[in-house]
């Protein structure tokens, strides 16, 4: 048995309403250092929302959201020391993937000689090593999208938030990236919260799943727990459990 770890995520009663819309409701999640969480749900059902209130991008309506103890109302995104991959790996094209990579480090004043070496180093984890002087047009997707990981992962992140990271590939390096991110995490051990709506990709990947279906969360347990004794009768369609 390995010791609990403390949590490093913590959202509290979180809600969020656009205008007259609510689009996240009572949301509680306590996600432990080092877990790598999955929220899945169907397009619409708001986890975007959550992820981008989570990095600072929007500003909840209600609730509280905590990141290894501390309190993120009014903090920036910037100050979060948070890492953001969205769905298109948003590059800079006119940039090499060393420059992509340096750009959130280059924010922080950082020392030239320990960016440079950061840099490596991010490359190195992302097995992409040898590439930094290629520009982004010249790799292929999953390459692209390493580099867009490797960028959020050189500034060494308290948390890794991941949205849709791989739904822009093709189904056979889909299955790979799949892999490499989980063996990712495993090595640099960042705690990591990925947003899909492919159950087959949350319960293969996480270690815990979060369900959500219309701004909730339905469940939020183990894969195992989940495909066995869903909690609603849409958690067990959505995740394709026995009937
Ligand atoms: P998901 O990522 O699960 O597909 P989103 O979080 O992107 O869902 O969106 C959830 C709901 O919130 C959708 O109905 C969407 O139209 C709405 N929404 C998201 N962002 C905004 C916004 N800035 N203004 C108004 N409605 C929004
Ligand atoms: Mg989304």
């Amino acid at each position: 048995m390995t010791a609990p770890q403390p949590i490093q995520l913590r959202i509290d009663k979180v809600s969020k309403t656009f205008g007259e819309t609510r689009v996240l409701e009572d949301i509680s999640i306590a996600i432990p250092k080092g877990a790598f969480v999955a929220l899945l749900g169907p397009s619409g059902c708001g986890k975007s929302t959550l992820l981008k209130l989570i990095a600072g991008l929007e500003a909840p309506s209600g609730g509280n959201i905590e990141l290894a103890g501390e309190a993120l109302n009014g903090v920036p995104a910037h100050r979060r020391d948070i890492g953001v991959v969205f769905q298109s790996y948003a590059l800079f094209p006119h940039m090499t993937v060393n420059q992509n990579v340096r750009f959130g480090l280059d924010m922080r004043d950082m020392p030239k000689a320990d960016a440079k070496l950061r840099v490596e180093e991010a490359l190195e984890l992302v097995k992409l090593g040898g590439y930094g002087d290629r520009m982004p047009s010249e790799l292929s997707g999953g390459q692209q999208q390493r580099v867009a990981i490797a960028r959020s992962l050189a500034i060494r992140p308290r948390l890794l938030l991941l949205d849709e990271p791989l739904s822009n590939l093709d189904a056979v390096l889909r299955k790979s990236v799949r892999v490499d991110i989980r063996e990712l995490h495993d090595r640099v051990g960042a705690t990591t919260v990925m947003v899909t709506h492919d159950q087959e990709e949350a319960m293969s990947m996480a270690d815990s799943v979060a369900v959500m279906s219309g701004g909730r969360i339905l469940q939020f347990a183990a894969p195992e727990e989940i495909y066995e004794r869903p909690a609603t009768s849409f958690v067990g369609s959505f995740v394709g459990s026995p009937a």
